[in-house]
C-alpha cells in the first residue's frame, strides 16, 4: 500500500511563484526591477526607527493605533475605516480571506500585479483574469462582461503595474454601475502619488472621493513606493467600517512591526518633503518617456514610477541588453519589460541602452 502523505491543497500546488526582482549580481549596479523608490529613508525616519529599536523586547501596538489615526486624518476618514498590514500584499490577502468562499470568482486585469492570481488562489477563490487592451489600459467592457453570479470582487490597478496607465473616474464609475450591490471593488492605488495626468474631459479616478459615495469601493495603498519604505512592509486599505472590521479580523495579529509603525508615522509627518522627491521621480519619468518616444519606442501612458516596453516575445532579449549594461529590469515573458525610474544616471543608462537596441533592431 502506498504510504499516505500530508497533502497540500490542489490550488496551492498549482500556484504560480511570485518572482521578486533579484538583487544585482556581479557587474550589475542599477536595480530597476522592483519599482522601488531610489532615495534612502530621510534621516528623521532612520532616527525614529533607531529610537524605537530600544523597545524591541515589547510587542508593537497591535492595531497600530497612532499610525491608523494619522492615516485616517490625512484622508478625512474615521479610524475604523483604515486597516494596516505587513505590506499591501498582506492587506490584500486579509481582504480576500474575509470575503471569499470556495467557488467565488475574483475578476482582475491581466497583465497586472503578479500577486493578484496568487492571493486569489490562496483565498480559495477562482481567478478570472481579463486581458488588458493593447495600449495597456483595463478593458472595462470585458471586465464587466466577465462578471457572473459567482463574482465576489473585482480588482482594479491604477496606475496599472506593469503597463502604466491610470484608470479614469468614468471607468471606475462605469464598473461600479454595472456591478450588483454585493460585489466589492478593490482599487489598488499603490502608485497613485506618481499620477500627474490632467485631462479635464477624462480625469483620473479619485478613489477617496468615490469611496465616500459608494460602499462597495475599497482602496489599497502602500508606504513602499512614494514613501520609500519597501523594506519595512507597511500597506493599508480604506473602506467602509463594516468591511474594514472584517479585514481586521482576518489580519495577522501584530502584522505591522514596531519599527515599521514608527517609520510610517514619521514619513507621514515628513509628507511634504517626501512628495518633493516624488516630484523629482515624476520629472525623471517624463524625461525618460519623452526620450524613449523620440527614439521611436511605443511607450504607453506612464503614470507610475516605471515605464513599460511592450515588446512581446523580445522581453528576454531586451532585458538581457539592459543587464549587459549593468541595469537589472523586469521582463514578463511574452509581454514586455518593465523598467523602474531611478536616479538620473541610471535613467541615462536606460535611455542609452534603449537607443542602441532600437538602432540594432532597425
Ligand atoms: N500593488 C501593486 C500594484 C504593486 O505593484 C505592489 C508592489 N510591487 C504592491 C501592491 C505591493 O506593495 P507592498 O510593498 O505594500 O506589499
Amino acid at each position: 500500500m502506498a504510504a499516505k502523505k500530508v497533502r497540500l491543497r490542489d490550488q496551492v500546488i498549482s500556484l504560480p511563484a511570485y518572482v521578486p526582482g533579484a538583487r544585482p549580481r556581479g557587474t550589475m549596479n542599477e536595480k530597476l526591477s522592483s519599482n522601488e523608490n531610489p532615495y534612502p529613508p530621510l534621516p528623521r525616519v532612520v532616527a525614529a526607527v533607531s529610537d524605537a529599536a530600544a523597545d524591541l523586547n515589547r510587542y508593537p501596538d497591535m492595531l497600530a493605533g497612532e499610525l491608523v489615526e494619522a492615516i485616517a486624518t490625512m484622508f478625512g476618514l474615521d479610524v475604523d475605516q483604515v486597516v494596516v498590514g505587513n505590506g499591501s500584499v498582506a492587506v490584500l490577502e486579509s481582504i480576500l480571506a474575509a470575503l471569499c468562499e470556495r467557488g467565488d470568482e475574483v475578476v482582475y486585469p491581466w497583465r497586472s500585479f503578479e500577486a493578484y492570481p496568487i492571493a486569489v488562489a490562496v483565498a480559495g477563490a477562482t481567478g478570472v483574469p481579463v486581458p488588458l487592451l493593447p495600449d495597456g489600459r483595463h478593458d472595462v467592457d470585458a471586465m464587466i462582461a466577465a462578471i457572473t453570479p459567482r463574482t465576489k470582487a473585482v480588482l482594479l490597478c491604477s496606475p496599472n503595474n506593469p503597463t502604466g496607465p491610470a484608470l479614469t473616474d468614468a471607468e471606475v464609475r462605469r464598473i461600479l454601475a454595472a456591478l450588483p450591490p454585493d460585489v466589492m471593488v478593490l482599487l489598488d492605488e499603490a502608485y497613485i502619488e506618481f499620477v500627474r495626468k490632467q485631462d479635464e474631459d477624462e480625469p483620473v479616478a479619485d478613489g477617496v472621493a468615490i469611496l465616500r459615495e459608494d460602499p462597495r469601493l475599497v482602496l489599497l495603498r502602500t508606504f513602499s513606493k512614494a514613501y520609500g519604505l519597501a523594506g519595512l512592509r507597511v500597506g493599508f486599505a480604506l473602506g467602509r467600517s463594516r468591511l474594514v472590521s472584517g479585514f481586521r479580523a482576518t489580519s495577522t495579529p501584530f502584522g505591522v512591526n514596531a519599527l515599521a509603525q514608527v517609520a510610517a508615522l514619521e514619513s507621514l509627518r515628513a509628507h511634504d518633503q517626501l512628495m518633493e522627491r516624488v516630484d523629482a521621480i515624476v520629472d525623471e519619468r517624463e524625461r525618460v518617456v519623452a526620450g524613449l518616444r523620440a527614439q521611436g519606442w511605443d511607450i504607453p501612458e506612464a503614470q507610475g514610477n516605471f515605464v513599460w516596453f511592450p515588446v512581446g516575445d523580445e522581453a528576454g532579449v531586451l532585458a538581457r541588453a539592459f543587464a549587459e549594461s549593468g541595469v537589472l529590469v523586469r521582463p514578463f515573458a511574452g509581454d514586455g519589460v518593465r523598467v523602474s525610474i531611478g536616479e538620473r544616471e541610471a535613467n541615462d543608462i536606460v535611455l542609452a541602452v534603449a537607443a542602441e537596441y532600437r538602432d540594432s533592431a532597425i
